[in-house]
This record gives C-alpha cells, sequence and structure tokens, in this order.
C-alpha cells in the first residue's frame, strides 16, 4: 500500500510536470506532503488523482494542478507573509506554510476551518493562524501581506485585498462568473495595480460582501 501510495505520487508529479509546473520548490513540497490526510475516507482513494474532490459543507478541495499552478504563481521564496482566503481542508495551506514564512487562512465555514486546524497540527505545522469569516474583505488585523491567495470564484478583484498587499505585493484570485473564472495575478505596483490572466479556470463560489451571495 505504501508503495502504491509512493507511486501515485510520483505519477501526480510528472502529470504536474506536463501541465506546467516547473518550480522544484513547489512540486518537492507537493510531492512529501500526504494529501490523503486532508480528505474524508471514502475518496481516498482518489488523493493522488488529479482532480478536485468533495469536501464537508459542499466544498472541495482544489485540484493539485490549480494548487501548484496557483503556488507556482505567488514564487514564494520562504520569507513572505501570507494571507489565503478559503481554507478548505486545508491541503493548500500546508503546501503554502512549507512554502512561506507565515500563512494567515481564512474559511467561512467553521466546521472547514476545525477539521484542517486539526490536520496541519497531525502534520506539526505551526506556522498558520486560522480564522472563520468573511475573507472577502481580506483580513486586515494582521495585513499588510507579501502575498495573498483566494481558493474561490470572485465577480471581480476586490480592492481590500489589494489594499492589503504591500507595494510590489501579489495577489492570485480566480475572477469571473459563477461558472468559469480566469485565474488572475494582480501585482500592486506604486501606481496601481497591473493584472495578468494565466489562462481559465472553474472554483467554488467566494461568498460574501465583496464575493456572491449564498
Ligand atoms: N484550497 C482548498 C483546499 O485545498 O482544500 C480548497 C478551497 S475551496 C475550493 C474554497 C473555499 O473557500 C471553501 O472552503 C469555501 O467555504 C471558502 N469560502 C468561500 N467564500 C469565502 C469567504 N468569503 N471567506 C472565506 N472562505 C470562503
Amino acid at each position: 500500500m505504501a508503495h502504491n501510495i509512493e507511486t501515485q505520487r510520483q505519477q501526480l508529479i510528472t502529470s504536474l510536470r506536463n501541465g506546467g509546473v516547473n518550480d522544484e520548490r513547489v512540486l518537492s513540497v507537493i510531492a512529501t506532503t500526504p494529501r490523503e490526510i486532508f480528505i474524508d475516507e471514502a475518496q481516498r482513494s482518489m488523493a493522488y488523482a488529479d482532480c478536485a474532490l468533495p469536501i464537508a459543507m459542499g466544498q472541495t478541495i482544489s485540484q493539485p494542478l490549480m494548487v501548484a499552478l496557483m503556488t507556482q504563481a505567488l514564487q514564494l521564496s520562504g520569507e513572505e507573509k501570507v494571507l489565503e482566503i478559503g481554507t478548505g481542508s486545508g491541503y493548500q495551506t500546508a503546501i503554502l506554510a512549507r512554502l512561506s514564512a507565515h500563512v494567515t487562512s481564512v474559511e467561512r465555514h467553521q466546521q472547514l476551518a476545525f477539521l484542517a486546524a486539526k490536520h496541519l497540527m497531525q502534520l506539526g505545522i505551526t506556522n498558520v493562524s486560522l480564522y472563520v469569516g468573511d475573507g472577502s474583505l481580506g483580513w486586515p488585523d494582521a495585513a499588510p501581506y507579501d502575498r495573498v491567495l483566494v481558493t474561490a470564484a470572485a465577480p471581480e478583484v476586490p480592492k481590500q485585498l489589494v489594499d492589503q498587499l504591500v507595494t510590489w505585493g501579489m495577489l492570485v484570485i480566480p475572477v469571473g462568473s459563477h461558472t468559469r473564472q480566469d485565474l488572475l495575478v494582480v501585482h500592486r505596483a506604486p501606481w496601481g495595480p497591473e493584472i495578468r490572466s494565466l489562462g481559465g479556470c472553474v472554483f467554488v463560489p467566494l461568498v460574501g460582501e465583496k464575493g456572491w451571495s449564498e
């Protein structure tokens, strides 16, 4: 079984490379972070399939390729203060925590935040602060951040999230309709936000004041 999991992980890494992930630090952290512990017992055989899977509260653990591409886009060196909106299972949080100095993560569902905290503790990850609330407004108490990652789809880039970045900080966020979005990279330049798209994606909605209504 252990050998089987190792083989599946290596196959996943190959498929991430084929999907355009070439940051070796990101690949190495994904190869050594057990995704199965963030997934319900019934889904565990699918832990290393490159697909999103259902978690509690009608939400999803993101597709590994999307986790890898978003993390790669953040260009983390290990020194950054990161804000993540949409903790979900905590899997992406674990990846960010292993590549940065500190992660503040906000989840709107208390039950998900509770489970994520348990799983992060299981992995011995301690550089994460988890909060329950509406992350569409960011988390001003710990601002400014070097990086912000939003793991749910917004109708537009919330100004509050850009305002909570340091100058030249970076926000990665899916923006578009309920059914289809563009993955945007927003740099907070001194003269204003600079935005580019990494391509199409599909995420669950960001629900909140600067997101969608429930
Ligand atoms: N990256 C996560 C993982 O690896 O498990 C998956 C995140 S899931 C695709 C999106 C999450 O965003 C859901 O857990 C959802 O409850 C949360 N969410 C949606 N709107 C939110 C908001 N306004 N504030 C905080 N979390 C929110």
